[in-house]
C-alpha cells in the first residue's frame, strides 16, 4: 500500500488566513480524496518563512525527508510550490531528495501546474521561479507608480511615517505626546550645542533630560529627528532614491507655529555634522561559481582565494596567472545560462506554453470573465436607460437624475473596458513568451541563481574562452570583459 501524507506551512504573510495551515490541510485532504487516497500522515511546519529558513532549519520538512528516506513515504501531497520553499535552490534540493526517495509529488492549488519531471522538468521550474519573481516586481512597478504619483501630489503615499506621526487611511497626522518629545529634542539641541562640542558630547548633555532618559534614542535616531522638514510642515517623501516633495506646506502636519527653532537647531547640526549622510549598509556580493570554475590550461578549481585589487575581487588559479573578475564573470554565466534556458524553453515551445498558461493565465482569465459579464450587464442598464429618457416624457422631473446616472454608469463602463484592455495585454504577454524574453540575470535572488548553476555541470575558463558545460551539452562562448582585467 502506498503511504500518503500531507505537508503544510504557513507563511509569514499578511494574507494568514487564506494561507493557514488548516487551508492548506483541507485543500489537500480533499485533493486525495478526490483520488481515493487515505492520508497517513499530516506534517505541519507551522509559522515558518521559507525565505530566510534554510532547510535545516524547518524541522518537520526535515523529518518528512529523513522519513522518505526511509521509504515511510510514497506520495506527498503539498497546497502550492511556495509552500516547500521560496526559492528555485531550495525547491530544486528538496524535489530531487524526493524523487530519488521514489516519492510521487501533487500540489492540491487549483492552478498551481503539476510537478515537471523528465529532461524539460527542471528547467520550468527555474522558469517558473524567475517568472514568479517578475510578476512580483510588475506588481510592485505598479505600486510604486501608484506611490509616486501620491509623492508628487503631496499626498502620504504609505510606509512608516516620522516619529511623532500616525498613519492611517492614506493620511498621517500628530501623534501629540511624541510631538512633545520631538520639540524637546530640538529645544535641549539648540540649548546643549556649542561649537566646541562634537555631537557625542552634544547628545550625551541632552540626554541629560528626564524625558530624552526615558525615550533613550541613539544618535542617528535624534540626528534623523532633527533634520525631518516635516515638523515645519515640509513633505518630502524619497521613493528609489528620488525626493519629492509636496508642492505646498502641510500646516496641518507643523509642531512649530513658525520656522525658527527648526531652523536654528538645523544651522547648527550643519556645523557641528558638515557632511552628514545616512550611510546605508550594503550587503556584500557572494561569489556563485567557487565551486564551478576550472581553470582550461591547469584543469585546477580556481579557487575562492580572492585578490583585492583595484577593489576588485577575482577567481584566481592556483598553478597559474589564469583570473576572472568575480561580478562579471558571474553575470557572463548567468546570462548565458539564461540564454541556454530560453533556447531550450523554444524548442519545448508547447509544453512551456501550457506550465506557463497554468500558472500565469488563470487568475487574469478569470478576472476578464468577470469584468466581461460586469460590461454586458452595464450596455444593457445604459440601454435602458435610454429609452426610458426618449420615452417617459411624464418623468420629466426625473431626467436630470436619469443622466446623473447615465454619466455615472458611463463612467463605469469606460473604467471596465480600460482594465479589460490592460487585462488583454497582460494575457498577450504571456502567450507570446514576452515576459521570457524579458527574464534576466536580475530578475533572481541569490538562491535562485544558485538554483539556475544546478544546470550547469562545469565553466571551463581558458585563456580566451569560455565553455560551459551543461548537463546535457556543451557550448561555447566569447570570455568577454576579460582582457580589461589582465595587467
Ligand atoms: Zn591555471
Amino acid at each position: 500500500m502506498k503511504n500518503t501524507v500531507i505537508y503544510a506551512r504557513q507563511s509569514l504573510d499578511k494574507d494568514k488566513q487564506k494561507n493557514s495551515t488548516n487551508v492548506q490541510k483541507t485543500v489537500c485532504v480533499e485533493y486525495a480524496h478526490h483520488n481515493d487516497w487515505i492520508v497517513h500522515k499530516f506534517y505541519n511546519e507551522g509559522e515558518k518563512s521559507a525565505r530566510i529558513n534554510s532547510i535545516e532549519e524547518r524541522p518537520v520538512i526535515s523529518k518528512l525527508m529523513y522519513d522518505a528516506e526511509q521509504g515511510e513515504i510514497s506520495r506527498l501531497i503539498v497546497y502550492k510550490r511556495d509552500r516547500l520553499a521560496r526559492n528555485v535552490q531550495q525547491y530544486l534540493q528538496i524535489i530531487r531528495r524526493l524523487l530519488d526517495a521514489k516519492v510521487e509529488i501533487h500540489f492540491a492549488a487549483d492552478n498551481e501546474p503539476p510537478l515537471q519531471t523528465g529532461p524539460t522538468g527542471e528547467f520550468v521550474e527555474i522558469l517558473l521561479a524567475g517568472l514568479a519573481q517578475q510578476e512580483g516586481e510588475n506588481i510592485h512597478r505598479r505600486q510604486m507608480q501608484t506611490r509616486v504619483y501620491l509623492a508628487k501630489n503631496g499626498d502620504w503615499c504609505g510606509g512608516s511615517p516620522p516619529y511623532g506621526y500616525t498613519s492611517s487611511e492614506g493620511t498621517i497626522k500628530i501623534v501629540r505626546e511624541k510631538a512633545e518629545v520631538v520639540k524637546i529634542i530640538f529645544q535641549e539641541f539648540i540649548a546643549c550645542w556649542s561649537e566646541e562640542k562634537n555631537i557625542t558630547e552634544i547628545i550625551k548633555a541632552m540626554k541629560e533630560h528626564p524625558e530624552l532618559k526615558e525615550v533613550n534614542f541613539g544618535k542617528e535616531r535624534i540626528l534623523k529627528i532633527i533634520s525631518q522638514p516635516l515638523y515645519k510642515g515640509v513633505l518630502i517623501q524619497r521613493l528609489q532614491g528620488v525626493d519629492y516633495q509636496a508642492p505646498n506646506i502641510k500646516t496641518e502636519l507643523r509642531i512649530w507655529d513658525d520656522d525658527e527653532i527648526w531652523n536654528e537647531a538645523n544651522r547648527r547640526l550643519k556645523i557641528t555634522c558638515p557632511d552628514m549622510e545616512w550611510l546605508e549598509v550594503k550587503e556584500p556580493y557572494q561569489a556563485l561559481l567557487e565551486q564551478k570554475i576550472k581553470c582550461g590550461m591547469c584543469q585546477q578549481k580556481l579557487n575562492d582565494m580572492k585578490i583585492l585589487k583595484r577593489q576588485k575581487v577575482y577567481y584566481k588559479c592556483p598553478d597559474c596567472t589564469n583570473r576572472v573578475p568575480i561580478v562579471e564573470f558571474d553575470q557572463l554565466v548567468i546570462d548565458a545560462i539564461l540564454n541556454h534556458l530560453k533556447k531550450m524553453a523554444q524548442s519545448h515551445v508547447e509544453e512551456v506554453k501550457k506550465v506557463l498558461q497554468n500558472r500565469f493565465l488563470h487568475l487574469p482569465s478569470k478576472k476578464k470573465k468577470q469584468l466581461e459579464d460586469g460590461k454586458l450587464k452595464l450596455e444593457q442598464d445604459l440601454k435602458k436607460k435610454m429609452k426610458q429618457l426618449t420615452t417617459d416624457s411624464s418623468a420629466i422631473h426625473s431626467i436630470q437624475n436619469l443622466v446623473r446616472e447615465y454619466k455615472d454608469k458611463f463612467a463605469e463602463h469606460e473604467s471596465l473596458l480600460n482594465q479589460c484592455y490592460h487585462l488583454e495585454q497582460a494575457i498577450q504577454n504571456i502567450t507570446h513568451f514576452e515576459n521570457l524574453d524579458k527574464l534576466t540575470f536580475e530578475h533572481f535572488s541569490y538562491d535562485d541563481k544558485l538554483g539556475i548553476l544546478n544546470l550547469l555541470e562545469w565553466v571551463v575558463c581558458g585563456e580566451s574562452t569560455v565553455y560551459l558545460r551543461y548537463n546535457d551539452k556543451k557550448e561555447k562562448g566569447d570570455k568577454d570583459g576579460r582582457e580589461n582585467e589582465s595587467t
